[in-house]
């Protein structure tokens, strides 16, 4: 019988990107939503993120956070808004 199979093909298992860098060898607890890599525990950085609401007649809603998981670069380089410089004011 045939039954050699490998125990890899089990199922597909993301790795840290991260983690896959610098040699480890770390499964992805989530996925950044906004590069797409799998990010582990230790480089998953969880946030909130506004939801834009309509504006309109009837009660104030809550405001409601969603979920925002990232992976720790792509944090800073979210938090870290650059301010573009626009016309010179004055
Ligand atoms: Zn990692
Ligand atoms: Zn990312």
């Amino acid at each position: 019988m045939n039954d050699t199979v490998p125990s890899e093909e089990r199922g597909i298992v993301m790795k840290c990107y991260d983690c896959t860098q610098i040699g480890r060898d770390e499964d992805a607890v989530a996925v950044c939503r906004h590069c797409g890599s799998g990010v582990c525990a230790q480089h998953l950085r969880v946030g909130d993120e506004d939801v834009r609401r309509i504006a309109g007649m009837g009660p104030s809603y809550e405001p409601r956070k969603a979920r925002h998981m990232t992976y720790v670069q792509c944090y800073e380089a979210e938090s870290s808004v650059s301010t573009a410089p626009l016309a010179s004011v004055g």
